[in-house]
């Protein structure tokens, strides 16, 4: 019952759901705690990820990697999660391998993508949110100025992700300051920026409630060569739609790991913990949250592989935009409902962090509101599928 669901898989997609669950047997639940506790990012676990070829999952094979889609790539991120650890890093090495392989110049793929392939490189961050643009991205105040044969940028960037451990990040920045731009979408452009060594970007740490290391960043006088630029100057809204689909899928796909792992996690504590002489498994106000839960769990699941197949096969933007936010919806609904349903099923003992639940239930907290809030996905769901006036 718990763990990927196997039905449906090719030999290669079962291998991969294998590799990943022989992984977690290595890095159990004790791992993920120490980190949490030590406030540590997951060096061991992502160096092994890279060892089994896991890092290139979703990079083309002519650059190293396994040219593998979207749906191969959440059953990696799932099944991460199920087993009771946290698939972040992949989460933004995935979906900005799919934007660089798409946009990125030819010197930029053939300088990064092999190293990322291989795992020798990371690139787990994407640089977009900023203090006072937030929701509405395209306020993004960060401006990148031509000069010379590159570009110099200036800004503030909040809530940036990963930044000690990932060696390039996707950085947004405005060529065209958005009240000069013909349209709010326009003269947004993208760059890869290398951290090693990098001069003007300061970072300061930002303590969050689980185990996220995420930073603050004052940028000044960051230097860009031109080829960095990801794509066309001022079109790099396009190239993140292109990306959000997959995005919120691989998102969808943690959640829905995250709910199978609180589910299970349920389930064994209400068979084993004895109170008033039964097992408190056996009162229905026990175990039908629990039941409630899996239903909803087993729908998001489908919507998710739906939109998966559909974006895998080139289905058009908008009809995979329509079940890849549904799903992201439904499952990060889903796994913050399974949390609080352990969270009452163990009672006490979910709150001692031995037990682990407590650092699950802070964790799948975020996807509530990052990387995308589930206010914002019902908008575009108003909006752009039932054709509702827009709200901003
Ligand atoms: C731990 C963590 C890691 C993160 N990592 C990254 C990262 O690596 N890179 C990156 O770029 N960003 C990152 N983020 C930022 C994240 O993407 C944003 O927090 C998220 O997009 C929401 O933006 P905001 O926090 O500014 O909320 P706001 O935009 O201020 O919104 C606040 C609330 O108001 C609601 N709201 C706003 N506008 C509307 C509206 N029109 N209709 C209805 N409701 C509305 C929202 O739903 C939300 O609930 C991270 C955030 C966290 C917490």
């Amino acid at each position: 019952m718990f763990g990927v669901r196997k039905e449906g898989l090719s030999d290669e997609q079962r291998l991969i759901v294998s590799t990943i669950v022989e992984l977690s047997r290595k890095f159990g639940e004790d791992y993920w705690q120490r980190l949490d506790s030590e406030k540590k990012y997951p060096s061991e676990f992502v160096a092994e990820m890279g060892r089994l070829g896991m890092a290139g999952l979703t990079i083309p094979k002519e650059f190293g990697g396994a040219g593998y889609g979207v749906k191969e790539a959440s059953l990696v991120l799932e099944e991460i999660n199920s087993g009771g650890g946290n698939a972040q890093p992949f989460h933004g090495q995935y979906y900005l391998s799919f934007m660089v392989s798409k946009f990125a110049s030819q010197h930029s793929k053939e300088k990064y993508l092999p190293g990322l392939a291989s795992g020798k490189l990371k690139m787990q961050t994407f640089a977009l949110t900023e203090p006072e643009a937030g929701s509405e991205s395209t306020k993004i105040k960060t401006s990148a100025e031509k000069r010379g044969d590159g570009y110099v940028i200036k800004g503030h960037k909040v809530f940036i992700s990963r930044l000690e451990h990932t060696d390039l990040v996707v950085l947004a920045a405005r060529t065209t300051p958005y009240r000069s731009a013909q349209k709010k979408t326009d003269g947004i452009s993208l760059f890869l920026v290398e951290l090693k060594g990098v001069k003007g970007f300061e970072m300061h740490r930002i303590e969050t409630m689980f185990n996220s290391q995420t930073y603050e960043v004052f940028i000044d006088g960051l230097e860009i060569p031109r080829e960095n630029l990801i794509g066309e100057e001022g079109r790099g809204f396009g190239y993140i739609l292109d990306v959000l689909n997959p995005e919120r899928i691989l998102l969808a796909s943690e959640c829905i790991g995250d709910a199978r792992w609180f589910v299970q996690k349920s389930v064994e504590y209400a068979k084993s913990r004895v109170v008033f002489d039964k097992a408190i498994g056996s009162n229905q106000g026990v175990q039908f949250p629990i039941a409630d839960v899996y239903a909803k769990l087993l729908a998001a699941e489908k919507v998710r592989w739906a939109a998966a197949e559909m974006y895998d096969a080139g289905a058009d933007e908008r009809s995979v935009g329509e079940l890849a936010n549904t799903s992201k919806y439904l499952a990060s609904e889903c796994s913050w409902q399974a949390a609080n349903v352990a969270m009452d099923v163990y009672g006490g003992a979910g709150m001692a962090v031995s037990n682990h639940v407590e650092r699950k239930f802070r964790e799948t907290r975020l996807y509530r509101v990052a990387p995308v809030s589930q206010n914002l996905v019902l908008a575009y769901i108003a909006h752009s599928v039932l054709g509702l006036p827009r709200s901003y």
